[in-house]
């Protein structure tokens, strides 16, 4: 009957993606960011980088990422860019950078950023030793960002075939497989496991009644039922479920469910987080 060889073909191909990502891990993760630099180094020169020839360098500090870098010294593009411009320094995985590397930074993406070599140094390094790994950036408010460093990507309701609903229904951060993930409040974790297109995903209940979901993930810290603090890292980003490249998919809503999301960004910056 082919009616039901029909209906089998999508099953099979789910359990053979799911395999995929299981059995080899962040080396899998890594390929479709790795297709993308490549297309991207195929694309001629960047005009920008014509105008200025005096680079900007600057050198790995420990507990660096290439987000990081990227966001704190504003350069155009985000990691993705720093990792073009730098691919004979830094290798094949993104996501290995060692503390004493010369990095070339390339073109700023704002104005303003003459200042930006006052160097920010120390304190952000003495807190590194504790266990908060990265403590996130809080505003003091209660809220925090879902990832630091990241380059903001598709944004919500962004319109396109590609999403079940007809429009994406949260906001994109992108940051390289292995970043750490933060709940944006305290909270209780009331979803904690394998989400279909989201992947590895967390949705976490908040005391507004609002709730936070976090996907794409390619590793969970925090089991269902747990309480969580604001800025606790709740799992590792990747590239799990249905995507193109590494980045955590971050929504706002007002069920634990799909179909139910609201302005992710406006809710952070509404709660004094600078998005
Ligand atoms: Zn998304």
């Amino acid at each position: 009957m082919p009616a039901k060889g029909k209906h089998r073909r999508p099953k099979s191909q789910r359990i053979t993606r799911k395999l995929a990502v299981a059995g080899t891990g962040g080396a899998a993760l890594a390929l479709p960011l790795m297709a993308a630099t490549g297309a991207h180094a195929t694309t001629a020169s960047h005009p920008a980088d014509g105008k200025k020839a005096a680079a900007a360098t600057y050198t790995v500090k420990p507990h660096d990422t290439l987000a990081k870098i990227a966001h704190k010294k504003h350069v155009r593009g985000g990691w993705k860019h720093l990792y073009h411009l730098n691919r004979k320094v830094v290798g094949s995985d993104p996501d290995l950078i060692h503390p004493g590397e010369k990095l070339v930074l390339g073109a700023k993406h704002t104005a303003g950023a003459a200042k930006a070599k006052a160097s920010p140094s120390s304190a952000a390094q003495s807190s590194a030793a504790k266990g908060t790994d990265t403590a996130a950036q809080t505003s003091g408010s209660g809220y925090t960002l879902p990832v630091d460093g990241a380059t903001l990507g598709t944004p919500w309701h962004q319109a396109g075939s590609m999403w079940s609903s007809g429009y994406h229904t949260g906001q994109d951060f992108i940051v390289p497989t292995g970043t750490p993930v933060h709940a944006v409040a305290d909270g209780t974790v009331v979803t904690a496991g394998w989400g279909g297109a989201y992947g590895n995903q967390v949705v976490i209940q908040h005391s507004d009644g609002k709730y936070s979901q976090y996907a794409h993930m390619s590793a969970l810290k925090v089991t269902a039922g747990q309480t969580v603090k604001e800025g606790q890292e709740i799992g590792v980003s990747g590239a799990t479920g249905n995507v193109t490249g590494p980045h955590v998919h971050f929504e706002i809503r007002t069920t634990p469910d799909y179909g139910s999301d609201i302005d992710p960004v406006a809710y952070l910056r509404s709660h004094g987080v600078n998005v």
